[in-house]
């Protein structure tokens, strides 16, 4: 091709590559990369374990001879073969077309027929791509394209107890966060970091074991939710912080794992209580009186309206009640919330949706009704860091990708490192 010829192609996509690799839990994933003649950038898919029934869906192969039945290579294939010939020529700097070609494509409600994880693949790698043609940094990339001016870096959220379907810690409550409080998002970080290494003495000189969970929080077998928040205040303590103005706590309930459907009842197996929909509030009241948790997210099930709305009433003027299972970063659910005012933040896991347009569409339509925004890693990660420039691109207020340990979850950390550094230059 003549140097004309090129210039005037650039950007436009050539070559699609999808190849099966293994995640943080040694379940495969799908990698893309997508190439513009030879500028090429590729980006991995997340994957969840404590996955809402409303999510678009991961297509899996099911040849249980091969990883159990978890395989991806049906969804490689769909992206070697349909998606590729659908996008080729598009230019990835046009990221609502190549979206949309996918959808039509698909045709389903879910991405039942390509994968949200083929459709996704291909949707983060083109950005890549796009960022990288146009020489910019990929969060300011997003931010031009979705007309965001960079405000602020999200604060983090750290996992450092891990219960539910992602430790055998026995807690019912699947995530207890560490929020600093203090500075700029490097002290923020080295403060949880400092914190979670006294944890780990603290947990140790105890005699409980100090082995991770899946998000890199510490999974030990403690004797009730209520002794986790124990943990954290007094290591917080001896750590030399304060409770309530250097550090804040957080959970993530992730309550549809132990919303008994035939029973209508919550079972807080660890706490020997069980509390219907009415009054479910009522144990995160309690915990709220005794200790300051910022953030309380899933507090009900993912179809537990009822819940939700006594949650929201009660305690929505005193903690972040952020919605994950019920909102699956879905613009249609999204809007089900603010229309019955439901929840006043939203949980955003671009896998849960599977394009860039959508979540977009997720994170903006949640702006504009005043829902906080929270970017979400999942439980099996891979080291690709696009979350973090997501985060900052979209003035996210929050972000929670895990403990400050484990490779798959600093990659998004010290990508957030990266770009304070440059945004203070
Ligand atoms: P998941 O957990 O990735 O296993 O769904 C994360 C969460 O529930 O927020
Ligand atoms: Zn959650």
């Amino acid at each position: 091709m003549s140097r004309g010829a090129g210039s005037r192609s650039a950007g436009k996509i050539t070559k699609v590559q999808a190849l099966e690799v293994l995640d943080s839990r040694g379940n495969p994933t799908v990698q893309t990369t997508v190439w513009s003649n030879d500028i090429s950038a590729t980006a991995s898919v997340p994957s969840g374990a404590s996955t809402g029934v409303h999510e678009a869906l991961e297509l899996r192969d099911g040849d249980k001879k091969r990883y159990g039945g978890k395989g991806v290579l049906k969804a490689c294939k769909n992206v070697n073969e349909k998606i590729f010939k659908a996008i080729k020529g598009i230019s990835a700097a046009d990221q609502e077309k190549i979206d949309r070609t996918m959808l039509e494509l698909d045709g389903t409600a879910n991405k039942a027929k390509l994968g949200a994880n083929a459709i996704l693949s291909v949707s983060l790698a083109a950005a890549r791509l796009a960022a990288k043609s146009q020489k910019k940094e990929l969060y300011q990339y997003l931010a031009n394209l979705y007309g965001y001016e960079i405000k602020h870096l999200p604060t983090p959220f750290f996992n450092v107890i891990n219960g539910g379907v992602h430790a055998d810690s026995g807690l019912d409550i699947q995530e207890f966060f560490l929020i600093p409080l203090l500075g700029n998002f490097a002290n923020k970080l080295r403060m949880a970091a400092e914190v979670f290494h006294a944890l780990k003495s603290q947990l140790a000189s105890k005699g409980f074991a100090t082995s991770v969970g899946d998000e890199g929080g510490f999974a030990p077998k403690l004797s009730s939710n209520e002794d986790a928040f124990k943990q954290l205040e007094t290591v917080i303590k001896s750590a030399k912080y304060k409770l309530g103005t250097d550090f804040a706590l957080g959970l993530d309930a992730a309550s549809s794992e132990f919303f008994n459907e035939k029973k209508g009842v919550y079972e807080f197996k660890a706490s020997k209580i069980s509390a219907t929909p009415s009054n479910v509030y009522q144990v995160y009241k309690k915990w709220l009186a005794k200790y300051p948790l910022m953030v309380i997210e899933d507090g009900c099930a993912q179809d537990d309206f009822l819940g939700w709305k006594f949650l929201t009433q009660n305690l929505g003027d005193k903690t972040l009640l952020i919605g994950d299972d019920i909102f699956v970063t879905n613009p249609a659910r999204i809007q089900m919330g603010i229309t019955q005012k439901i929840a006043n933040a939203v949980l955003i896991k671009v896998n849960q949706i599977g394009t860039l347009t959508e979540t977009i569409e997720a994170i903006k339509l949640s702006q504009k009704n005043n829902y906080k925004i929270v970017i979400s890693h999942r439980s099996g990660e891979t080291c690709d860091s696009f979350i973090a420039d997501l985060a900052v691109a979209t003035n996210a207020d929050y972000i929670k990708t895990g403990a400050p340990s484990r490779g798959e979850r600093l990659a998004k950390y010290n990508r957030l490192l990266e770009i304070e550094n440059q945004l203070d230059k």
